[in-house]
């Protein structure tokens, strides 16, 4: 289009290809394919996070219980030697004092002896679940690596839909100053109700908005109308362009 020659009509189909070009960019820039890849990384370190804490919550609470006997165990030694410290020291007391004071060594003796055996069973009980950690722990590691790989992808793809939107986003506000105010207003607001389209192009006997068939009449009366005037579509209330840029092939519209 020769911008000199141009009509603020002419100006405005470049505006509303402009506004498509940008919504186009924006949706690309929405479904990147990079994005699926990162959001799909991170649902996996999500689902790994999510098994960690369980396996770690499982671990914690053999760690608690094996905490909880070696405390019970130290207080049964402690019990044990001060019962042992009483028996050595009362060497010619009543033969059934002696006994009784032998027999609690032996019932401490064989009750640590169980304790220890349980903490045992804990640690064996433990041991699988630590190397699950680990394994996780490691494959954890992978994923992060994974995900920053990822993340630097989407911000490198994304640059480059920024940088061509940057391009449109500057053509547009050049365009924008060659329509009159009024016709602006009209354009955003038909824009802003009709799915992205405010304005549309007459193509043999289309709108190119809506897609539908003008009565031969209508396309008469519009392609007849003095220069600049603004015509409507009647099927779909969109601004509607004769012009010789509307022979240009139709755009898809969405
Ligand atoms: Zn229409």
């Amino acid at each position: 289009m020769s911008d000199t020659a141009a009509g603020p009509l002419e100006h405005l189909l470049a505006l509303q290809d402009l506004d498509t070009a940008v919504a186009q960019l924006e949706r690309r820039k929405a479904t990147l394919s990079e994005r699926a890849r990162l959001t799909e990384a991170e649902a996996r370190r999500a689902a790994l996070a999510a098994r960690e804490a369980k396996v770690e919550e499982a671990r914690a609470a053999l760690a608690a219980r094996q905490e909880d006997l070696e405390r019970q165990i130290a207080t049964l030694t402690a019990r044990r030697a001060a019962v042992e410290q009483r028996l050595y020291g009362a060497r010619g007391s009543a033969a059934r004092d002696l006994q009784a004071m032998d027999d609690e060594v032996r019932h401490l003796t064989a009750r640590r002896a169980e304790l220890e055996e349980d903490e045992l069973g804990v640690m064996v009980e433990m041991e699988p679940l630590e190397e699950e950690l680990a394994a996780l722990a490691d494959e954890r590691a992978g994923i992060d690596a994974d995900l920053a790989a990822r993340r630097d992808e989407l911000v490198t793809a994304e640059a480059v839909v920024d940088e061509e939107l940057g391009g449109v986003l500057a053509a547009r506000a050049e365009e924008l100053g060659s329509v009159p105010g009024d016709l602006r207003d009209r354009y955003e607001t038909l824009r802003a109700r009709m799915g992205g389209v405010g304005a549309a192009r007459l193509v043999g006997n289309r709108c190119s908005g809506c897609h539908l068939e003008l009565p031969a009449r209508e396309v008469d009366r519009i392609r007849r109308l003095p220069e600049g005037t603004v015509a409507t579509c009647d099927q779909c209330g969109r601004i509607l362009v004769a012009s010789s840029a509307s022979d240009a092939p139709p755009r898809p519209s969405r």
